[in-house]
């Protein structure tokens, strides 16, 4: 078992992979006792799968899977969690927005929390996904019955139980810490650094979003009321 996973979904990032690589192994070397990067490449159609693959071939802490197609955020994430091997695992996005620096942002959290959820306190995106993603956190916490500031921020750290207590559905990494709340964990929201993408795309606009996202809070908000809990007399 490793010290530290960091799992990253890819989706045509081609300008950003090795970019990624070399900002993760920056960050971390030196200050984590060992660690792996795992890539998963969801269907990508340009260059990332070679370059993700040549990456793993030259350094054996690089673990890459590929999907056969583009599956969707939620399966990368949920593929990358089960491959990891560490006792923590921090989650970012390939676009490099967030700074793996800030993983040790979160560390110190995870002696009183299990998860650590960042926060985007001075938001680099367009004015349009700014506000777009204020009214969808404004509506989801309503429905779920959460309170999360900013439930998107691409930069988490969380603990191997908790990964290991997720089965997720499409769109349930927007969820991830509502959910390790439902699961019984100790979650906390920290500030975060936040940066333009300044290579590729987006894969996102506000109709493949927010709107599929308001009934998938819907129906988180309805699985939150349904909970079980339970403790058996004399355990
Ligand atoms: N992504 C993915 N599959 C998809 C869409 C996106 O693996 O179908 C990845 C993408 O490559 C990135 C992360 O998920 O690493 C977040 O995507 P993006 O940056 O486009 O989202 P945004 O930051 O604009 O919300
Ligand atoms: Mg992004």
């Amino acid at each position: 078992m490793v010290e530290l996973s960091v799992v990253v979904p890819v989706y045509n990032e081609e300008e950003n992979v090795e970019r990624l690589y070399r900002a993760v192994a920056e960050a971390l070397r030196g200050r984590v006792a060992s660690y792996e990067l795992v890539m998963v490449d969801d269907g990508s159609t340009d260059g990332s799968a070679e370059r993700m693959d040549r990456l793993a071939a030259a350094d054996d802490r690089v673990k890459v899977c590929h999907f056969e197609r583009n599956c969707g955020q939620t399966s990368a994430i949920y593929a990358g969690i089960k491959k990891a091997s560490g006792r923590l695992i921090a989650l970012i996005d390939a676009d490099l927005q967030t700074d793996p620096d800030d993983i040790f942002t979160l560390m110190p959290y995870m002696e009183q929390y299990d998860f650590a959820n960042g926060k985007r306190t001075r938001r680099r995106d367009t004015w349009v996904k700014r506000v777009s993603s204020r009214i969808a956190n404004g509506v989801r916490n309503k429905m779920t019955g959460d309170s999360i500031a900013d439930t998107g921020c691409p930069m988490k750290l969380f603990k191997r139980e908790v990964a290991e207590s997720y089965y997720l559905y499409e769109g349930f990494h927007r969820f991830l810490p509502t959910l390790a709340r439902m699961n019984g964990f100790r979650v906390v929201e920290v500030p975060v650094r936040h940066r333009e993408r300044e290579h590729g795309a987006s894969k996102y606009g506000i109709f493949n979003r927010l709107f599929v996202s308001l009934m998938d809070a819907f129906v988180i908000g309805w699985l939150r009321k349904r909970v079980i809990r339970y403790t058996i007399r004399g355990e």
